[in-house]
Protein backbone atom coordinates (compact mmCIF):
# COMPACT_ATOMS: atom_id res chain seq x y z
CA UNK A 1 0.00 0.00 0.00
CA UNK A 2 1.37 3.18 -1.51
CA UNK A 3 1.75 5.71 1.70
CA UNK A 4 -0.05 8.81 0.94
CA UNK A 5 2.57 11.64 1.07
CA UNK A 6 0.91 14.71 2.73
CA UNK A 7 2.57 17.69 0.77
CA UNK A 8 2.08 20.05 3.93
CA UNK A 9 1.59 23.31 2.32
CA UNK A 10 3.31 25.81 4.51
CA UNK A 11 1.51 28.86 5.75
CA UNK A 12 2.83 31.98 4.15
CA UNK A 13 3.95 34.17 7.16
CA UNK A 14 1.86 37.56 8.02
CA UNK A 15 3.10 41.15 8.03
CA UNK A 16 3.77 40.90 11.71
CA UNK A 17 5.49 37.52 12.16
CA UNK A 18 7.84 38.84 9.20
CA UNK A 19 8.63 42.11 11.15
CA UNK A 20 9.15 39.92 14.26
CA UNK A 21 11.72 38.23 12.74
CA UNK A 22 13.22 41.43 11.02
CA UNK A 23 13.48 42.92 14.28
CA UNK A 24 15.01 39.83 16.16
CA UNK A 25 17.34 39.43 13.34
CA UNK A 26 18.99 43.41 13.48
CA UNK A 27 18.53 43.51 17.43
CA UNK A 28 21.03 40.32 17.84
CA UNK A 29 23.06 41.03 14.96
CA UNK A 30 22.87 44.88 13.86
CA UNK A 31 23.81 46.92 10.80
CA UNK A 32 25.14 44.04 8.21
CA UNK A 33 24.67 44.69 4.82
CA UNK A 34 22.84 47.09 2.13
CA UNK A 35 21.82 43.76 0.46
CA UNK A 36 20.25 42.38 3.84
CA UNK A 37 18.28 45.28 4.63
CA UNK A 38 17.15 45.43 1.06
CA UNK A 39 15.80 41.78 1.58
CA UNK A 40 14.49 42.37 4.93
CA UNK A 41 12.28 45.32 3.22
CA UNK A 42 11.50 42.81 0.88
CA UNK A 43 9.91 40.76 2.74
CA UNK A 44 7.54 42.30 4.30
CA UNK A 45 6.72 44.46 1.30
CA UNK A 46 5.55 41.55 0.25
CA UNK A 47 3.74 40.38 3.60
CA UNK A 48 2.20 43.45 3.85
CA UNK A 49 1.19 43.14 0.12
CA UNK A 50 -1.01 39.62 1.17
CA UNK A 51 -2.38 41.14 3.73
CA UNK A 52 -4.37 43.94 1.55
CA UNK A 53 -6.81 41.88 -0.18
CA UNK A 54 -9.60 42.47 2.31
CA UNK A 55 -11.67 44.89 0.04
CA UNK A 56 -14.65 42.32 0.32
CA UNK A 57 -15.49 43.58 3.59
CA UNK A 58 -16.03 46.92 2.18
CA UNK A 59 -17.66 45.38 -1.01
CA UNK A 60 -20.60 43.88 1.27
CA UNK A 61 -20.84 46.93 3.62
CA UNK A 62 -21.89 48.52 -0.08
CA UNK A 63 -23.80 45.38 -1.43
CA UNK A 64 -26.09 45.39 2.00
CA UNK A 65 -26.84 49.19 1.76
CA UNK A 66 -27.64 48.57 -2.06
CA UNK A 67 -29.94 45.62 -1.05
CA UNK A 68 -31.84 47.41 1.40
CA UNK A 69 -32.28 50.88 -1.33
CA UNK A 70 -32.82 49.30 -3.99
CA UNK A 71 -34.07 45.51 -4.11
CA UNK A 72 -36.25 45.78 -0.79
CA UNK A 73 -37.34 49.30 -2.04
CA UNK A 74 -36.19 51.41 1.35
CA UNK A 75 -35.07 54.27 -0.63
CA UNK A 76 -39.14 54.59 -1.57
CA UNK A 77 -39.39 55.69 2.31
CA UNK A 78 -37.46 59.27 1.14
CA UNK A 79 -39.79 59.80 -1.39
CA UNK A 80 -43.37 61.82 -0.82
CA UNK A 81 -46.29 60.45 -1.59
CA UNK A 82 -46.49 61.43 -5.08
CA UNK A 83 -42.90 60.47 -5.82
CA UNK A 84 -41.31 57.63 -7.67
CA UNK A 85 -42.83 54.23 -6.84
CA UNK A 86 -41.64 50.44 -6.91
CA UNK A 87 -42.30 50.15 -10.94
CA UNK A 88 -39.83 53.13 -11.61
CA UNK A 89 -37.48 51.84 -8.94
CA UNK A 90 -37.64 48.56 -10.15
CA UNK A 91 -36.95 50.03 -14.09
CA UNK A 92 -34.03 51.99 -13.13
CA UNK A 93 -32.33 48.84 -11.62
CA UNK A 94 -29.78 49.20 -13.98
CA UNK A 95 -28.40 52.39 -13.44
CA UNK A 96 -28.33 52.02 -9.43
CA UNK A 97 -26.89 48.88 -10.00
CA UNK A 98 -23.83 50.70 -11.67
CA UNK A 99 -23.88 53.74 -9.15
CA UNK A 100 -23.26 50.30 -6.87
CA UNK A 101 -20.32 49.48 -9.26
CA UNK A 102 -18.68 52.70 -9.16
CA UNK A 103 -19.27 53.09 -5.62
CA UNK A 104 -16.86 49.65 -5.02
CA UNK A 105 -14.54 50.69 -6.89
CA UNK A 106 -14.08 54.31 -5.70
CA UNK A 107 -13.72 52.47 -2.21
CA UNK A 108 -11.50 50.20 -3.12
CA UNK A 109 -9.00 52.25 -5.06
CA UNK A 110 -8.90 54.38 -1.94
CA UNK A 111 -8.40 51.64 0.06
CA UNK A 112 -6.05 49.98 -2.10
CA UNK A 113 -4.39 53.98 -1.93
CA UNK A 114 -4.28 54.19 1.62
CA UNK A 115 -2.69 50.62 1.91
CA UNK A 116 0.06 51.43 -0.40
CA UNK A 117 0.87 54.99 1.80
CA UNK A 118 0.79 52.85 4.78
CA UNK A 119 3.47 50.48 3.75
CA UNK A 120 5.91 52.75 2.06
CA UNK A 121 5.80 54.49 5.73
CA UNK A 122 6.10 51.64 7.76
CA UNK A 123 8.92 50.28 5.45
CA UNK A 124 10.32 53.22 5.56
CA UNK A 125 9.82 53.69 9.37
CA UNK A 126 11.67 49.97 9.83
CA UNK A 127 14.77 51.09 7.19
CA UNK A 128 15.37 54.68 9.59
CA UNK A 129 14.81 51.81 13.03
CA UNK A 130 17.58 49.80 11.11
CA UNK A 131 19.94 52.13 10.62
CA UNK A 132 19.53 53.31 14.33
CA UNK A 133 20.63 49.86 15.54
CA UNK A 134 24.61 49.57 16.41
CA UNK A 135 26.88 47.32 14.87
CA UNK A 136 26.90 43.79 16.74
CA UNK A 137 22.97 44.30 17.73
CA UNK A 138 21.99 45.79 20.74
CA UNK A 139 20.70 44.59 24.41
CA UNK A 140 18.65 47.77 24.79
CA UNK A 141 16.25 47.50 22.40
CA UNK A 142 12.63 46.69 23.66
CA UNK A 143 11.50 44.19 20.73
CA UNK A 144 7.84 45.00 21.41
CA UNK A 145 8.23 48.57 21.62
CA UNK A 146 10.45 48.40 18.36
CA UNK A 147 7.87 46.67 16.65
CA UNK A 148 4.89 48.84 17.97
CA UNK A 149 6.39 51.69 16.36
CA UNK A 150 7.21 50.35 12.99
CA UNK A 151 3.59 48.62 12.87
CA UNK A 152 1.90 52.09 13.46
CA UNK A 153 0.76 53.36 10.36
CA UNK A 154 -0.52 49.37 8.88
CA UNK A 155 -2.25 49.05 12.03
CA UNK A 156 -4.82 52.06 11.66
CA UNK A 157 -5.43 50.23 7.99
CA UNK A 158 -8.77 48.37 9.74
CA UNK A 159 -10.10 52.09 11.07
CA UNK A 160 -9.26 53.91 7.59
CA UNK A 161 -11.01 50.77 5.83
CA UNK A 162 -14.22 51.29 7.44
CA UNK A 163 -14.09 54.64 7.42
CA UNK A 164 -13.99 54.45 3.18
CA UNK A 165 -17.06 52.53 3.61
CA UNK A 166 -18.95 54.33 5.52
CA UNK A 167 -18.07 57.60 3.69
CA UNK A 168 -19.01 55.11 0.27
CA UNK A 169 -22.16 54.07 1.69
CA UNK A 170 -23.22 57.92 2.34
CA UNK A 171 -22.79 58.63 -1.51
CA UNK A 172 -24.61 55.69 -2.26
CA UNK A 173 -27.51 55.87 -0.70
CA UNK A 174 -27.31 59.42 -1.60
CA UNK A 175 -27.01 59.44 -5.29
CA UNK A 176 -29.61 56.41 -5.42
CA UNK A 177 -32.37 59.07 -4.05
CA UNK A 178 -30.57 61.48 -6.25
CA UNK A 179 -30.85 59.38 -9.48
CA UNK A 180 -34.42 57.95 -9.04
CA UNK A 181 -35.72 61.75 -7.85
CA UNK A 182 -34.49 62.81 -11.46
CA UNK A 183 -35.78 59.61 -12.97
CA UNK A 184 -39.23 59.70 -11.31
CA UNK A 185 -39.07 64.10 -12.62
CA UNK A 186 -38.58 65.76 -8.83
CA UNK A 187 -38.01 69.54 -9.55
CA UNK A 188 -36.37 70.45 -5.99
CA UNK A 189 -34.85 69.15 -3.11
CA UNK A 190 -35.81 70.12 0.55
CA UNK A 191 -32.12 69.46 2.71
CA UNK A 192 -32.19 67.57 5.87
CA UNK A 193 -29.42 68.41 8.03
CA UNK A 194 -29.41 66.22 10.79
CA UNK A 195 -27.48 68.56 13.02
CA UNK A 196 -29.62 68.28 16.06
CA UNK A 197 -28.29 64.72 16.22
CA UNK A 198 -26.09 64.39 19.59
CA UNK A 199 -22.90 64.17 18.61
CA UNK A 200 -23.19 64.51 14.94
CA UNK A 201 -19.99 66.55 13.80
CA UNK A 202 -22.18 68.97 11.48
CA UNK A 203 -20.76 71.61 8.81
CA UNK A 204 -22.44 75.07 9.98
CA UNK A 205 -22.64 75.90 5.88
CA UNK A 206 -24.90 72.51 5.90
CA UNK A 207 -26.87 73.40 9.09
CA UNK A 208 -27.80 76.76 7.37
CA UNK A 209 -28.75 74.55 4.46
CA UNK A 210 -31.48 72.69 6.77
CA UNK A 211 -34.77 73.24 5.61
CA UNK A 212 -34.12 75.05 2.57
CA UNK A 213 -35.52 74.50 -1.17
CA UNK A 214 -32.68 73.71 -3.54
CA UNK A 215 -34.23 73.41 -7.42
CA UNK A 216 -33.44 71.20 -10.03
CA UNK A 217 -32.28 72.77 -12.85
CA UNK A 218 -34.19 72.59 -16.39
CA UNK A 219 -37.06 70.80 -14.35
CA UNK A 220 -40.05 70.70 -16.35
CA UNK A 221 -41.78 73.58 -14.00
CA UNK A 222 -38.60 75.47 -14.38
CA UNK A 223 -38.84 75.26 -18.00
CA UNK A 224 -42.13 76.09 -18.27
CA UNK A 225 -41.71 79.14 -16.14
CA UNK A 226 -44.08 78.22 -13.43
CA UNK A 227 -41.02 78.67 -10.21
CA UNK A 228 -37.98 80.31 -9.85
CA UNK A 229 -35.23 79.97 -7.51
CA UNK A 230 -35.04 81.48 -4.09
CA UNK A 231 -31.91 79.69 -2.28
CA UNK A 232 -30.64 78.56 -5.69
CA UNK A 233 -29.70 75.43 -7.94
CA UNK A 234 -29.22 71.98 -6.60
CA UNK A 235 -26.15 71.42 -8.74
CA UNK A 236 -24.71 75.36 -7.09
CA UNK A 237 -23.94 73.26 -3.86
CA UNK A 238 -22.29 70.16 -2.64
CA UNK A 239 -24.59 67.24 -2.60
CA UNK A 240 -26.11 65.50 0.35
CA UNK A 241 -23.43 62.96 1.65
CA UNK A 242 -20.84 64.11 -0.88
CA UNK A 243 -18.52 65.82 1.51
CA UNK A 244 -17.07 63.28 3.94
CA UNK A 245 -18.87 62.01 6.48
CA UNK A 246 -21.79 63.96 5.41
CA UNK A 247 -25.51 62.56 6.56
CA UNK A 248 -27.52 65.21 5.19
CA UNK A 249 -30.44 64.27 2.94
CA UNK A 250 -31.70 65.90 0.06
CA UNK A 251 -35.44 64.85 -0.16
CA UNK A 252 -37.09 65.44 -3.25
CA UNK A 253 -40.14 67.54 -4.21
CA UNK A 254 -42.79 67.05 -7.31
CA UNK A 255 -45.13 68.98 -7.45
CA UNK A 256 -44.62 73.18 -7.50
CA UNK A 257 -47.84 73.23 -5.08
CA UNK A 258 -45.52 71.71 -2.46
CA UNK A 259 -42.98 74.54 -2.57
CA UNK A 260 -43.47 77.62 0.02
CA UNK A 261 -45.52 80.01 -2.44
CA UNK A 262 -42.37 82.75 -2.78
CA UNK A 263 -40.90 79.90 -5.19
CA UNK A 264 -44.16 80.35 -7.83
CA UNK A 265 -43.66 83.08 -10.52
CA UNK A 266 -46.80 84.92 -11.87
CA UNK A 267 -47.43 82.60 -14.02
CA UNK A 268 -46.80 79.62 -11.72
CA UNK A 269 -49.40 81.64 -9.37
CA UNK A 270 -51.63 82.04 -11.83
CA UNK A 271 -51.67 78.36 -12.79
CA UNK A 272 -51.93 76.75 -9.21
CA UNK A 273 -54.62 79.49 -8.10
CA UNK A 274 -56.94 78.27 -10.41
CA UNK A 275 -58.10 75.10 -8.92
ZN1 LIG B 1 -23.98 67.57 5.58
Amino acid sequence: MAMRKKAKKKRPKTFFETLTEAVNYYIDNGWDSEKALLSWSNKLRIASHRETADAATTRNHLTAIYKRLVIDGGALKDQPADGVNAFTLKKMKPDLRKELDRRIFAASELIKLNRTQAIDKTIQRFQGWVSSVPPGGTNAADRVEQKRGIMGALEDQGYIDRRVAIVQGHKLASNVTFLISIQGGAIAFKWHSSWRRPGYGYRKDHKDRDEKYYLIRDSWAVTQGLIKPVDGYYDEITAAGEEVYCSCKALPIYAPQKLPAEFLTEKGKREFNRA
